[in-house]
């Protein structure tokens, strides 16, 4: 009799822990990625234990949620550790721990399939350059600092990339500070450039022989208040990626309600992606109020898109240029020996990760947008990069406007040191992007960058 009360008292137990493992799988399915490392990953296969192997698991989540510190992880480190409890004390059944197991395989199973390495990435949509004599540029954009042929020769041998596009500015983002600066210089003209100067950035890229990557001639087309584009490139069939972008500074009368109201700021971006030409719809939300971009009509924006065979890009430009290249970088900040900018660049992405990671990292917007991954829609990371310490030559050296940042030579122990440093920040941020895209089910499909070079031009072939 007492026996049979042991296996009541079992069978009721089981019963919680069956529901609460329920519950916590949901847990373990959105977060394991950010800890299914190469290591988590060698410890758990060394287990044969099915129950340690889900010990191991939850352990390592909540491990990891208590040094995030975030208040959202508070109920799932608690329900993790009640589970825990459980585990220890209760003798559960063989058959209940190989469900709860098999469970997990399957979770890991999708992880795995859908983990997107940086080496995936074939190559960055969004890239600014300049030639300038005398310090003026010539082509290029404006607000861009590094030679065309420079920025192709690196980003085809030392990033490995298969493809870039060059998309310089149609008009100056901002024509009233260009003017202020170059006006003084004597050259006003530079401030107002139009669809010439772009023009003589493919003169560029044509004059380089045997390029190491596919070049696609590209542009940031401006998209006005009225939803027209203010360059006529866009429609020529030289012009292989048009980047739509709105930039409030342009006509900052013009844009004045727009960028305070989401319902017009949604019709505008609507105008945007419906146009024909549009490849990649920009940075939604640049030069707005922070409310704003939440309040936007992401449902329409997003079938919009889908239907009109455009991606929306997530504009990783703060991440790269402010915190990487100007903060951790910065052996002033973070001496040449140290190794504590991987916490600060960890503890950045977590705690402002709207800042940092575009869209995606804007949790609101990340469910908003979750719907349309499965049916199609398409993303572009790109870092819409306007000068890069790694990228030199004497081009930049002599005329380059950033030129006092392009004074390192490979040689230089300093240069190598911040080269493997940015390496080790792209792998903390690849495990950041992993995460998400796990929660939000993004493939690599839905990632443009991600393509083959045939297979993209064949996605940015729309007119076709
Ligand atoms: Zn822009
Ligand atoms: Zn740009």
């Amino acid at each position: 009799m007492a026996r049979r009360k042991v296996l009541d008292e079992l069978a009721d137990e089981e019963a919680g822990l069956r529901s609460h493992w329920y519950d916590i799988l949901k847990y373990v399915k959105k977060d394991l990625a950010y800890v299914w490392d190469d290591k988590v990953k060698s410890d758990f296969e060394a287990i044969k234990i099915e129950l340690e192997r889900i010990m191991h698991i939850l352990r390592e989540l909540s491990s990891h949620y208590k040094s995030t510190d975030n208040e959202a992880y508070a109920q799932e480190i608690k329900e993790i550790d009640r589970l825990m409890d459980y585990l220890k004390e209760v003798q559960a059944s063989k058959e209940w721990v190989r469900g709860a197991h098999k469970s997990l395989q399957r979770v890991i199973g999708y992880i795995e399939k859908n983990k997107i390495n940086i080496r995936q990435y074939q190559g960055d949509l969004h890239i600014h350059s300049q030639d300038s004599s005398e310090g003026v540029p010539i082509s290029g954009s404006n607000c861009g600092g590094l030679p065309v042929v420079e920025i192709i020769r690196y980003a085809g041998t030392r990033m490995g990339q298969k493809f870039i596009a060059m998309t310089d500015h149609s008009r100056d983002a901002d024509v009233k500070s260009a003017l202020e600066y170059w006006g003084p210089k004597g050259k006003p003209e530079v401030a107002e450039y139009g669809d010439g100067r772009v023009l003589s950035v493919y003169q560029r890229i044509d004059a380089i022989k045997n390029p190491s990557l596919k070049v696609f001639k590209g542009i940031e087309v401006n998209l006005l208040p009225d939803g027209e584009f203010d360059s006529k490139l866009p429609s020529s069939s030289e012009v292989k990626c048009v980047n739509c972008s709105i930039h409030p500074n342009l006509d900052r009368e013009g844009f004045a309600e727009i960028k305070h109201d989401p319902k017009l700021y949604t019709e505008l971006v609507l105008k945007g992606i419906q146009n024909p030409h549009t490849n990649i719809m920009c940075h939604i939300g640049y030069g707005c109020d922070p409310g704003l971009i939440d309040a936007l009509d992401w449902g329409r924006i997003c079938s919009e898109a889908i239907s009109n065979r455009v991606a929306i890009e997530i504009n990783v430009l703060p991440l790269v240029k402010k915190l990487i290249f100007d903060e951790i970088l910065d052996f002033g900040k973070f001496k040449a020996n140290s190794t504590d900018y991987r916490d600060y660049l960890r503890g950045k992405l977590s705690e402002e990760s709207s800042t940092y990671i575009g869209l995606l990292g804007d949790s609101q917007i990340r469910q908003m947008m979750t719907p349309y991954f499965p049916n199609g829609l398409r993303i572009a990371i790109n870092t819409d990069q306007h000068w890069s310490p790694f990228i030199g030559g004497e081009d930049a050296k002599r005329y380059g406007w950033f030129r006092k940042f392009s004074n390192l030579s490979s040689r230089n122990s300093d240069f190598r040191i911040k080269r493997i440093r940015f390496f080790v920040c792209l792998k903390i941020v690849e495990k950041e992007f992993q995460g998400i895209f796990s929660e939000v089910g993004i493939t690599s499909e839905n990632i443009i960058n991600s393509y083959p070079p045939k297979k993209l031009a064949t996605f940015l072939e729309k007119a076709a």
